[in-house]
């Protein structure tokens, strides 16, 4: 089973010794706590994971989500690379009190979401209204959206106006939720669909 191991800093192979599995359909249980050994550290892990479907009449285990020890990034790993490099850079900015650095990034991040999505505008302010069309966010994540690109746009032109840590707060906030909207949550509730068709 795949794992993100914090002492390894790395996604490892891990062993299972023992789990308690639930939301049990008749016989077949559909997600799972398990504890595993990493194969490289030989430290306890506890993960979390879900039945997913890997073939037209085939399901396996996901890899698991840690639950301990806790995460201490909050950037998701699913996130693409193309935009978690820059979350993780706000992360950075903000526990630095880089205030308007950190703003700087998570329009970035944004950036980043249009980028994997292929749209074509230039500028984020068009690449937002593409998300939008294409159904990929709705209309209160496309407002948190412009919110953090007009915020954006006092952090990356030269000017006197700060960037207040309670709004770089509230943008990072709104920045790893778009991301985890479009990139973890999507995917999950997608699988979630794929289950309840197979009922
Ligand atoms: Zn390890």
């Amino acid at each position: 089973m795949i794992i993100d191991c914090p002492y390894c800093e790395s996604k490892v192979d891990a062993d299972e010794k023992g789990n308690v599995s639930f939301d049990t359909d008749g016989l077949v249980p559909h997600s799972k706590f398990s504890l595993v050994e990493c194969k490289i550290c030989h430290q306890a892990l506890l993960g979390y994971t879900e039945l997913i479907q890997v073939g037209p009449d085939e399901w396996d285990w996901d890899n698991l989500e840690r639950y301990w020890p806790k995460k201490e990034n909050t950037v998701d790993r699913e996130i693409p690379e193309i935009a978690r490099v820059s979350l993780i850079e706000a992360v950075i900015c903000f526990k630095a009190k880089a205030f308007s650095a950190c703003a700087v990034m998570c329009g970035r991040a944004i950036e980043g979401v249009c980028k994997h999505h292929h749209t074509k505008a230039r500028s984020l302010a068009g690449g937002l209204k593409e998300l939008k069309q294409q159904g990929i966010i709705d209309s209160r994540i496309y407002e948190w959206g412009e919110a953090l690109r007009t915020a954006r746009n006092l952090g990356a032109h030269a000017s006197t106006e700060k960037v207040s840590m309670d709004d770089a707060k509230d943008l990072l906030d709104f920045c790893t939720a778009i991301c985890e909207y479009v990139f973890v949550l999507n995917v999950k509730f997608e699988r979630f669909k794929a289950r309840k068709t197979q009922d």
